[in-house]
């Protein structure tokens, strides 16, 4: 593990330094408070700092008082070094953010079980930050196909409408819906249909630009947002989707499947079709006119000032 090592009596420092490479510590000198405070606010930093208290520049405190200034994600775990004798100090240096103290002279050994605390606090915090990292995953994916879930999808839907009426830019939407589905799911499984699905879903998140989404609307209904994106590119976006799922069959436990999808495209407008709610219902619309024209099809929502 790297640790700072902020200390500008040489001497010190250099046995210092000696001993915390010897108990395997990765060492990253400093010699005043400022270039301290510098390297604890870089990129990659490290998460574990002894801090001498009297140093040139900057002291101990004040460094530990600004880096808790600011959200410390994730956290560093600060020791101050102090020949300060009184207690008063001792809370002045605690209360500026400092996460335990040891004072000059002190035992290496006692310097030792004092970062292995810290150490502990720090791979506590990795766990809970990796905890929380899946939960946010979960709470904002579908499980199945890992393309964002139902709820996620419409608050992005949300999101980029108000960014496009803000900046006047276009937003289409595709509603995609695996043709004949059921009839997959009865003749080869329920497992089977499963690969379908993420088979498909991989196949057209394969195919997004880096700022588009797609998330799985319900059963085997997806929905596509296409920023900045006019009515004939989405079109164009769409039927290279349908050619994308449908060009090969599907290798799954139970053989290969041929799938096919169909399309309804729709256009952000601000007249009509101006929020979610219109603007979803007249792809499902579009995409509903692709299913009684034939399946396997792209339709698109009659743009602005026509109804259909
Ligand atoms: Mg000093």
């Amino acid at each position: 593990m790297r640790i700072l090592l902020a200390e500008d009596e040489l001497s010190f420092q250099r046995l210092l330094e000696e001993k915390l490479s010897t108990w395997g510590y990765d060492v990253v000198v400093a010699v005043d408070g400022i270039a301290a405070l510098q390297i604890l606010q870089s990129e990659d930093s490290p998460r574990i700092a002894i801090l001498d208290w009297m140093m040139p520049g900057m002291d101990g405190v004040e460094v530990c008082r600004k880096i808790r200034e600011k959200v410390n994600e994730p956290y560093t775990y600060l020791i101050l070094l102090t020949s300060q004798q009184r207690d008063e100090d001792l809370v002045i240096g605690m209360e500026a953010g400092a996460d335990d103290y040891i004072t000059k002279p002190f035992k290496h050994n006692e310097l030792r079980l004092r970062l292995r605390a810290g150490r502990r606090i720090i791979e506590l915090q990795n766990e809970l930050l990796a905890a929380r990292e899946i939960f946010r995953t979960k709470a904002s994916h579908d499980s199945l196909t890992g393309l964002w879930n139902h709820e996620e999808i419409l608050l992005i839907l949300a999101q980029e409408l108000s960014r496009a009426k803000r900046e006047e830019k276009s937003v289409c939407v595709i509603m995609a819906d695996i043709d004949f589905f059921k009839i997959i799911n009865d003749k080869h499984g329920h497992l089977a249909g499963d690969v379908v699905l993420r088979a498909t879903a991989g196949k057209m998140h394969f195919l997004m630009r880096s700022y588009d989404f797609i998330g799985r609307y319900g059963g085997e209904e997806f929905l596509v947002i296409l920023p900045d994106c006019c009515l004939e590119s989405a079109a164009a976006f769409a039927e290279r989707l349908r050619l994308s799922v449908s060009n090969d069959c599907i290798d799954t436990p139970e053989g290969m499947i041929p799938v096919t999808i169909s399309f309804g495209v729709a256009a952000y407008c601000k007249d009509r079709m101006k929020d979610a709610y219109s603007l979803v219902k007249a792809a499902d619309e579009a995409l509903y006119r692709a299913k009684v024209n034939g399946r396997n099809r792209v339709e698109v929502a009659p743009d602005d000032g026509m109804m259909a």
